[in-house]
């Protein structure tokens, strides 16, 4: 079977060939920066990091170029400057190691690309003069805006009626705005404000500063190219975030048919009882706390527990169920420890479900029907069943701990799972190499914090908790 993804954009499950199959190109909408991530924000992380997997699977390793950004520059991590006297780029710099600790922590693979918005303006600012030059923009009171009347195909993806597009707008008492449905390009930053001078041709006065929307348009311009193979975020992000970065892609380059990219995918929501799992609604709980108490393979195995595009409950009951099913597998590979490892494919009917647009829950199900067999499996049969199971895993992001250390119970008692660590000193020999001891020592200090001993040896760097 040929991998089906369902393609908000169509409204239709569509069979996926990559334009190009030695490289085939993925973004997904990251984090704002300037507190801890909720784990519904961990969903489309998680979620597309098995889409990940799956075409790294299919097309090989190196041909996938997946790229997940931060947003470093916006009207909530200024404020939030503001608030903690903290500079921006301490703020945006911890947050996003604390992301990228979190994530590493629920199995997620490094994405290929990891851009900063703030080091995309010069794509941003290019973005804005050709929107203005081809009549797609206007300067207004310092502000430039996309004018959304000049894209005919705006609100595609959405399928909004254009009463609700000027209502989702969220149109505040705009002066600057020729209509209420255009959006903000470029905007004047004050005096204690970041911001970057604009050309001189944009009749634009002063220091400004990017829109949201335009920094993803920029970055997937800068990192992937003018269109690209899947888009994902979720569901929220349709409208206005992504019917806007069409309509910027679109207008600023030729891309003939293509709305930017050629199959866009939405995750549905976590949700915390009946709400949406939210900032604003105060909801919410952080991966960063639940690792004190959960493995992350834990957190990862029940946030797929349920197709993609369905709602989730986050549960107590979810958490304790998932880490039951978990020991369910991983005893039965602590007793195939000493069966020799070898190589198989993963079973037809996990791909199968996986290539169904991602069944997550139908993958789960056959796992636990090949654990069954493995377990009562007997001579050759051993060798086949664990390495098929570990094939499996792997491909979910399942199964990485050694059975033995699996038991031993939560990550630890400091909050930081190993793979935290690790990457965070991956990083810390990164900045040393680059000559950023700032960095690295910022690196030190967090581990000191987390109660982590570590020593620089001739062979790398080794660690143990304190
Ligand atoms: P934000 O920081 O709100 O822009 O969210 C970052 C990512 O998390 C976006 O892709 C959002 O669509 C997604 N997201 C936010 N809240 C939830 C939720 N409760 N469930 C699933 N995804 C979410
Ligand atoms: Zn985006």
């Amino acid at each position: 079977m040929t991998l089906h993804l369902f393609n908000t954009y169509s409204g239709k499950k569509e069979p996926f060939e990559p334009t190009n199959p030695n490289r085939v190109t993925m973004y997904v909408c990251g984090p704002t920066v300037y507190s801890y991530a909720h784990i519904g924000n961990a969903r489309p992380p998680v979620v597309f990091d098995v889409l990940f997997r799956l075409l790294r699977h299919q097309y090989g390793e190196s041909a996938v170029i997946y790229a997940r950004n931060f947003t470093d520059i916006d009207d909530k991590i200024i404020a939030a400057s503001q608030e903690t006297g903290e500079p921006i780029h301490a703020i945006t710099g911890k947050y996003a190691d604390i992301y990228r600790a979190d994530m590493a922590a629920l199995g997620t693979l490094p994405p290929t690309q990891e851009p900063r918005a703030t080091e995309h303006i010069e794509e941003m600012q290019r973005l804005v003069s050709a929107l203005l030059d081809k009549g797609h923009a206007y300067a207004e009171q310092d502000h430039v805006l996309f004018s959304v009347k000049s894209f005919h195909q705006y609100g595609k993806l959405s399928k909004l009626p254009q009463d609700d597009i000027i209502a989702g707008a969220r149109v505040e008492v705009a002066p600057y705005k020729h209509d209420p449905a255009d959006f903000v390009l470029w905007k004047p930053s004050k005096e204690d404000e970041p911001g970057w001078e604009a050309p001189t041709d944009w009749g634009v006065a002063g220091r400004g500063r990017p829109g949201w929307h335009l920094e993803c348009s920029a970055m997937i311009r800068a990192g992937l190219g003018e269109t690209i193979d899947i888009h994902g975020g979720g569901q929220d992000l349709r409208f206005p975030h992504h019917e806007n970065e069409i309509a910027q892609s679109c207008c600023a380059h030729d891309t003939g048919d293509i709305p930017l990219a050629r199959f866009w995918l939405h995750n549905g929501f976590l949700n915390m009882g009946k709400d949406k799992m939210s900032k604003s609604l105060g909801n919410i709980v952080t991966p960063h706390e639940l690792l004190n108490t959960w493995q992350g393979e834990v957190l990862r195995f029940a946030l797929l527990s349920a197709h993609y595009r369905q709602p989730l409950e986050w549960t107590d009951s979810l958490l304790e169920q998932s880490k039951k099913q978990l020991d369910r597998f991983y005893r039965t590979l602590s007793e195939f420890s000493d069966v020799e490892e070898i190589a198989v494919e993963v079973p037809a009917n996990i791909m199968a479900a996986l290539r169904d647009d991602l069944n997550t829950p139908e993958a789960i199900a056959a796992l636990h029907a090949l654990r069954d067999r493995a377990a009562s499996a007997t001579g050759p049969e051993r060798a086949q069943a664990k390495a098929q199971l570990l094939a499996a895993g792997e491909l979910l992001g399942l199964f990485s701990s050694d059975p033995a250390n699996w038991f031993k119970g939560a990550t630890s008692e400091d909050g930081l799972a190993d793979e935290a660590i690790d990457t965070l000193l991956d990083e810390r020999a990164q900045a040393r190499k680059e000559k950023n001891y700032a960095r690295a020592d910022e690196i030190r200090d967090e581990l000191a914090a987390n109660n982590i001993i570590f020593e620089d040896g001739p062979d790398g760097t080794t660690w143990r908790r304190g």
